[in-house]
């Protein structure tokens, strides 16, 4: 029987569908009929759906331990906490459970950092434009986006963006407590950003004092053909935070940072109950297992690229790295409805931007697939 969402909340609007199972790069609604998935949950199922190694790592965990919270250690934890920062290059990692609580943790990181050096007034946080770090008050208050913000000021004081890339520099002072960037700009409409611009905000916070942080929240976990994103544009970060694809779908978050960073979280300045539970932590240490292997990123930026030149063939200013792309329609909310009719999934950003973020299992064949149906 189909249950009415009459109980759920409209934020999310009307949606059609209603999904039962997944396999692999495919959905399947309540009514049985499968969808090619080019959203992957929003580039969260990297290992795609009823991935074996997933369930069977999350049958054993729970059969083991789910939670106990974090007035104690867990294995899991450190495994994950040093896998993560051999892959970084950072040194420490807290864990969270969402992507907003990441960049919550990270704001709340790099004013205490500031506020621990005698640097009091070193509370700014400078963001892009079009740039998404989430829906919790901090992280939208450094998410320059009108509608996202309507009703809920007032915001966080101190945060602040240009209304240009270039214009940002200027804003980045002895005031700055960190400059927030992402290397792709996802829910911004899919844009990557140019290296020589990155470079520059690096630069720049580093003659003003601030720190990088790079909120790898959707390009992270391989979504580029690297591990994370930052290594392609050879940035340095000082800190990176985590989340969508870290866990194939169980909730998660991590904040990565330098020791010196790092450091300005003592005992008892910021917590969470949830964060770290072993049942995440394992299934994410079974993700970084799998897509950490040279071969796996291998495969994502040779399907990428099939992907970026397959688009580019069908449509406009096709923009992304790796398995992350996005494309100019006329209307894309309705480019959606109707490619969701043909038995494809994809997600509008914006009015006029489609975006293609399939699980990193994709194969080619499955491109083609898309590429036929677009093609109608
Ligand atoms: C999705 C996203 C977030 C927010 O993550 P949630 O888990 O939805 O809170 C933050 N930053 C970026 C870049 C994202 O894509």
């Amino acid at each position: 029987m189909l249950q009415s969402s009459r109980s759920v909340m409209g934020n999310y609007g009307t949606r059609g569908l209603c999904m039962q199972r997944g396999e692999g790069v495919y959905l399947y609604d309540v009514q049985g009929r499968r969808y090619l998935d080019f959203t992957a949950g929003i580039a969260v199922c990297v290992l795609g759906h009823a991935h074996p190694q997933i369930t069977a790592t999350l049958v054993e965990q729970a059969g083991t331990l789910i939670h106990c919270s974090n007035l104690y250690e867990n294995t899991q934890q450190n495994r994950l906490a040093t896998r993560l920062a051999e892959l970084s290059g950072l040194d420490k990692a807290f864990f969270c459970n969402s992507g907003t609580e990441a960049n919550e943790a990270a704001i709340k990181l790099a004013r205490r950092y500031a506020y621990l050096k005698g640097q009091q007034n070193r509370t700014k946080i400078v963001s892009l434009p079009r740039a998404f770090h989430g829906r919790t008050l901090g992280s939208l208050s450094i998410t320059p986006k009108a509608a996202y913000q309507e009703g809920y000021q007032p915001l966080l004081p101190g945060c602040d963006w240009a209304s240009t890339l270039t214009e940002t520099l200027e804003h980045i002072d002895k005031d700055t407590a960190a400059c927030f960037v992402e290397v792709v700009q996802g829910e911004g409409g899919v844009h990557s950003l140019e290296v020589d611009f990155l470079r520059a905000i690096e630069n720049r916070c580093h003659e003003a004092g601030a720190l990088l942080v790079v909120d790898e929240v959707q390009t992270g976990v391989g979504r580029t053909g690297s591990f994370f994103a930052f290594e392609r544009v050879g940035l340095h970060p000082d800190v990176v935070t985590m989340a969508k694809g870290l866990a194939n779908g169980v909730p998660v978050g991590a904040v990565l940072a330098r020791q010196e960073v790092a450091d300005a979280f003592t005992p008892g300045s910021h917590g969470s109950t949830f964060g770290g539970n072993p049942l995440a932590m394992a299934v994410a240490n079974t993700v970084v297992d799998i897509v950490a292997q040279p071969t796996f990123l291998e495969h994502v930026r040779e399907v990428g690229d099939y992907l970026s030149t397959k688009l580019q063939s069908l449509g406009d200013e096709v923009s992304g790295i790796g398995l992350m792309q996005g494309m100019t329609v006329p209307d894309a909310k309705s480019f959606v409805a109707k490619a969701a009719e043909h038995g494809v999934l994809l997600t509008a950003v914006g009015n006029t931007r489609v975006r293609f973020v399939p699980p990193l299992i994709v194969q080619s064949q499955h491109v083609d697939e898309l590429a036929q149906i677009l093609a109608q």
